[in-house]
């Protein structure tokens, strides 16, 4: 288990997980370094929450997605996960060719831009089709009521599988989208930027949406977005990301008004605060985030943190439980978390 939990219903435990893009250049094609996306993280979801992850772009966030439904092979690490709630966890990278196409049906992604995820030439009945077929619907008319049965399930009549994708709003398209990662029954669902596509009007429609499906079908979410008031919204647990780490994780109400690191005061620090006379001073974070083929050394926010000190450029805080919230992790030097106040020398600041 990771270190945040040993809770008995973790649908899925990522544990160190690293995913490195080798740099090559030269005539030979040489690796000459790395772009580390993700940097060794650890964190779980638990069967039947939304696990947000936000942050800018660059911070590791979608490739994390990307990872946990195998669109990339980690370099490192494991991501262990549970297929039945009294049933062992298996380590999705290390598995069999039928635990393996079991494990996509499990595990479903819907991506951010619902124009490029459908495909313009097929109707929406032979788009779905195809999964659903592979998956052991044979009968055809069986598969022709389910697509009808997921498309009312999103609110879309049935007859518009008839349609082809040009036809729907940018709404509708990600609703459909919606309802083909739903065909065969997932567990968990990767949304990575599901509705900043859309425009303000529809995005609280098909996030409504979204929490009623959750509800009916017992889904799980891990819900990737930079838009921390929308990440606010739908989640139960924050992680937020900066530079292929996490650098806290709570649950968003306390994230949200207890939050303990720099980075995640700046992000919300955009955000207005929906009571009359109540505003946050806006903090404007300086400069570009850092290459993650060269993170600074020590704490990589260091660059652009407003509370830094001379600790904070030679060593790396770790991602640690507050000692007053075991499930509050902060990733800074000012946090007070356990085993990591001492640490700091007394002339640091
Ligand atoms: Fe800022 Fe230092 Fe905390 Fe990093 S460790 S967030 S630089 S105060």
């Amino acid at each position: 288990m990771s270190n945040q939990s040993n809770h008995t219903e973790i649908l899925l435990d990522i544990k160190n997980i690293k995913k490195y893009y080798p740099i090559q250049a030269g005539l030979f094609r040489r690796t000459i370094g790395h772009v580390k996306a993700v940097d060794d993280v650890s964190l779980y979801v638990k069967r039947g929450e939304t696990l947000g992850l936000v942050g800018e772009s660059g911070c590791g966030k979608t490739t994390l997605g990307k990872c946990i439904v195998r669109l990339h092979r980690p370099t490192e690490g494991e991501l262990r996960y549970r297929f039945d709630e009294d049933g062992e966890y298996k380590d999705l990278l290390s598995l069999d060719k039928k635990e393996s196409f079991n494990a996509r049906k499990k595990i479903q992604m819907v991506f951010q831009d619902p124009y490029s995820s459908l495909n313009p030439i097929k109707n929406i009945l032979t788009a779905f089709d195809e999964p659903l077929r592979i998956h052991g619907w044979t009968n055809a008319n069986e598969r022709k009521e389910r697509v009808a049965e997921l498309l009312e399930s999103v609110n879309l009549h049935a007859d518009y599988m008839y349609r082809y994708p040009n036809e729907f709003s940018g709404g509708q398209r990600q609703r459909i989208c919606i309802a083909r990662a739903m065909c065969v029954n997932p567990d968990l669902i990767v949304c990575d930027e599901p509705v900043s596509a859309l425009d303000v009007s529809i995005q609280a429609q098909v996030l409504n949406l979204m929490k009623d499906l959750q509800k009916e079908h017992g889904l799980t979410y891990v819900f990737i977005a930079h838009d921390l008031s929308v990440v606010e919204y739908m989640s139960d647990r924050i992680a937020v990301m900066y530079l292929g780490k996490v650098v806290e994780l709570a649950s968003a109400k306390k994230l949200y008004y207890h939050f303990e690191h720099p980075y995640t005061e700046a992000l919300l620090s955009a955000i207005p605060i929906p009571k009359i006379g109540e505003k946050r001073q806006r903090i404007i974070l300086e400069g570009d985030v850092p290459s993650p083929a060269n993170p600074p050394a020590g704490c990589r926010f260091h660059t652009r943190c407003h509370k830094v000190m001379d600790i904070c450029r030679v060593k790396s805080p770790e991602l640690r439980p507050m000692k007053n919230d075991p499930d509050h992790l902060v990733a800074c030097h000012l946090a007070d978390t356990v085993e990591d106040i001492a640490e700091i020398p007394a002339d640091a600041v």
